[in-house]
Order: structure tokens, then sequence, then C-alpha cells
């Protein structure tokens, strides 16, 4: 009898461990890390990624004003190279006005690789940053699923451990169970071994008179120091 209450004590005590080991998963630090480090993650792709888009806008506005200066040059070449007769003012004009377009596109051919270079290196940064999260999101439902996995164990545990208890519970006498369970309330275990004339719950030795009704088979003994019951009579 006294084995059922300590297998009771033992189910009780796992029930509350488990239960501290669920409390702790749920309030998990390392899930709220990662959340976070995602979102920081998030904020710089889109940082990148408007970037990327501002340099192929400012891409094809260079295209543009080349294509105008370049379609701008051919017709003052045509004029030029023609066969209309101008005076030499207007040659010299359209030959300055040419020359100032072939600079002026020369740079601006600059400006355009210089922002095809800035769209591949963008480019390169939102793919990294992109793997990234990925890399991070995957991380993030790997670690879910365990704790997931964790908490469904735990539950099924503390199922087991429940149903030990009625199990014990249903074969112990209602007079030493309730006894036993008011012992509980107060000292968290309300049962204990005893070895060698020592009582296993409070580590002392307990009296010779207790020795005695243990050897008298008196029904419910209790330890003279902590008062757990170390001895069941079942008459
Ligand atoms: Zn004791």
């Amino acid at each position: 009898m006294l084995n059922l209450l300590l297998k009771i004590q033992q189910n009780k005590e796992t029930i509350k461990k488990t239960k501290e080991a669920l409390k702790e998963e749920s309030n998990n630090n390392f899930m709220r890390k990662m959340k976070k480090e995602f979102e920081q993650e998030k904020a710089k792709y889109k940082i990148i990624d408007s970037k990327l888009k501002e340099v192929r806008q400012n891409i094809e506005q260079l295209d543009k004003r080349l294509n105008n200066l370049k379609k701008e040059m051919d017709l003052e070449e045509a004029k030029l190279y023609g066969n209309l007769k101008y005076d030499l003012k207007f040659i010299n004009t359209l030959e300055k006005s040419i020359k100032l377009k072939e600079h002026e596109i020369k740079s601006l051919e600059e400006d355009s690789l210089n922002a095809l270079y800035e769209e591949e290196n963008s480019l390169k940064e939102r793919e990294i940053s992109g793997r990234k999260l990925v890399d991070i999101k995957d991380e993030f439902y790997n670690h879910k699923k365990i704790i997931n996995e964790k908490i469904i164990k735990a539950k099924e545990d503390i199922k087991i451990a429940e149903d030990n208890i009625l199990n014990c519970e249903k074969k112990v006498p209602k007079k030493l169970l309730d006894k036993f369970n008011e012992l509980c309330s107060v000292k968290g275990t309300g049962a204990a071994k005893l070895s060698n004339g020592v009582c296993l719950g409070c580590r002392m030795k307990v009296s010779a008179i207790t020795i005695d009704d243990i050897k008298n088979n008196k029904d419910i003994v209790y330890c003279d120091n902590c008062g757990r019951i170390i001895h069941y009579h079942d008459k």
C-alpha cells in the first residue's frame, strides 16, 4: 500500500516537472530572437529592393536622354553635311552644338555604365538578403516543429501520469488517501520509505516507539519527525 502512495507521489512529481518544462517552452526566447532577426532582414530587403527600383528608373531616364541627344545630333550632322548651303556663322554654331552634344553623350554613357554596375550590385545584395530570409524562415519553422513535438510528448506524459495516479488511487482505502492528500498539500509529499530506521522524507531516524508501532502493525504509522506516512497495515 505504501508503494502505491509512493507511486502516486512519483507521478505527481512527473506532472509538476513536465508542466514546468512546458511553461519554459512557451516563453521561448530563441523563437522571439529569430522573429526579430527576420523582421530586421525583411526591412533590409525592402530598402535594397527600392534602391534597385530607383537605379532602374535612373537607367531608363539616362537611356531616354541619350537617345534624344543622339537623334538631335544626327539631325544637326545631317544639316552640316547635307547639300544645303549655310553661312559660316551657322556652320560654326552647328559644329559647336555637335561638339557639346558629343561631350554630353560621353558623360551620360559613363553615368549609364555606373548605373548598370550599381544595378548588378543591388541585385546581388537582394539575392543574398532573400536567401537569408528563406534560411531564417526555415529555421524558425523547423524549431517550431520541434517545440510542437515536445509539447505533444509532454501532454502525453502528463496524461499517462494522471492515469497512473487514478489507477493507484482506486486501490488505496479512502481514509488513507484523504490523510495522504492532506499531507501532500502541506508538505508536497505525503509518504516516505523507511531505510534502516531512517525516514527518507526528512532523513531523520524515527523513534523506537514508532518502530514498535510498525512491528505491532498499527494501521497508519507516521514519521515522528516530519509526519509523513511511513507504514500502513492492510487488515
Ligand atoms: Zn520523516
